[in-house]
């Protein structure tokens, strides 16, 4: 007679953040700065469309005057140290922000525990304050901001 006892079905460990974390952006500017090795802001081809627009420029003006381009990657020009469209400690094309702005600080490798409360929340003054973001949107902006990324690199 077989008595192996059936193994119980895989259970995936909840991530630290299972109840969520709270989250509003306090406006410091910080994340819109250079700093360590976050010191590239990268935007896709209908994101600079995006942002030409909003600023009444054809795209290649806008490139000219705001990108860089490395290894064939589209980047926003932060030769100041800062965004160029850091005004006063806000985002000055709020509406057309690329998706590495918009899923910040919910980015897959700032997801890690240890990364999360050793470099992220001590950075970022927005963490552990405002609504609670429940762990499915967090984990679909992570998510939104892979997508983006692999779809920049093709
Ligand atoms: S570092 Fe955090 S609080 Fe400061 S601007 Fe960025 S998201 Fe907002
Ligand atoms: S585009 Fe806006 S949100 Fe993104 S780095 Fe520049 S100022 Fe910050």
């Amino acid at each position: 007679m077989d008595t192996a006892i059936p193994a119980r079905p895989h259970q995936p460990r909840k991530p630290w953040y299972a109840k969520g974390i709270r989250f509003a952006c306090a406006c410091t500017g910080q994340c819109c700065t250079a700093h360590g090795e976050y010191d590239r802001v990268y935007i896709s081809d209908d994101e600079a469309k995006k942002i030409a627009a909003l600023l009444s420029l054809r795209k290649a003006e806008f490139e000219r005057q705001f990108c860089l381009f490395e290894d064939g990657e589209r980047q926003l020009d932060l030769g100041s140290g800062a965004c160029p469209f850091l005004t006063r400690r806000q985002c000055s094309i709020y509406e057309a922000r690329p998706v590495q702005c918009r899923t910040w600080p919910f980015w897959k490798e700032n997801l890690d525990e240890k990364t999360w409360k050793q470099q992220i929340a001590p950075f970022c003054q927005g963490v552990g304050r405002g609504p609670l973001w429940s762990r499915r949107k967090i984990e679909a902006i992570a998510r939104e901001r892979d997508n983006a990324d692999s779809q920049a690199s093709r």
